[in-house]
């Protein structure tokens, strides 16, 4: 992307859509609306409303783990996937969504077994990985598809 783009980065607060120059991405944007970080740097926990809202106009790559709370191995990858935001940042947003919680959400995107994640681009799927990973595989994953 180019310096002068502009992009549309959806708040994770309000879910309010910013518009924001790419040579501002790493420089910490506040949100127009509610002057919540747009790029906080650390997984976003959505629900399956919140999910839908967050991908529907938002212009950089978005990494969804599917996780439910039951599962050992998703709470084994948490702190992974936190270090993997920190990295991926401000470039790629990552966010988790309790399909324990949010039934309809995992219907919607075919979630089978958790944990999944899904990469999303421009609110599509590109691309989903089953199994916990380190954060290493994981940043790996997400640059090996983009
Ligand atoms: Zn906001």
């Amino acid at each position: 992307m180019s310096a002068d783009e502009t992009l549309h980065v959806t708040c994770p607060a309000c879910a309010g859509v910013n518009r924001v120059l790419a040579a501002r991405l790493g420089k910490e944007p506040v949100c127009g609306r509610c002057r919540a970080p747009l790029l906080p740097g650390r997984p976003l926990e959505l629900d399956g409303p919140g999910l839908e809202r967050f991908l529907a106009r938002n212009d950089l790559p978005v990494v969804v783990d599917f996780w439910s709370p039951s599962c050992g191995p998703c709470r084994m990858m948490a702190p992974q996937f936190e270090q993997a935001a920190r990295t991926l940042a401000p470039g790629v947003r990552l966010a988790k969504c309790d399909i324990s919680a949010a039934q309809d959400a995992a219907t919607r995107h075919a979630i089978r077994s958790v944990p999944t994640m899904v990469l999303f681009r421009a609110g599509r799927e590109a691309a989903r990985i089953s199994g916990a990973l380190p954060a290493g595989d994981i940043v790996a994953w997400v640059r090996s598809v983009l």
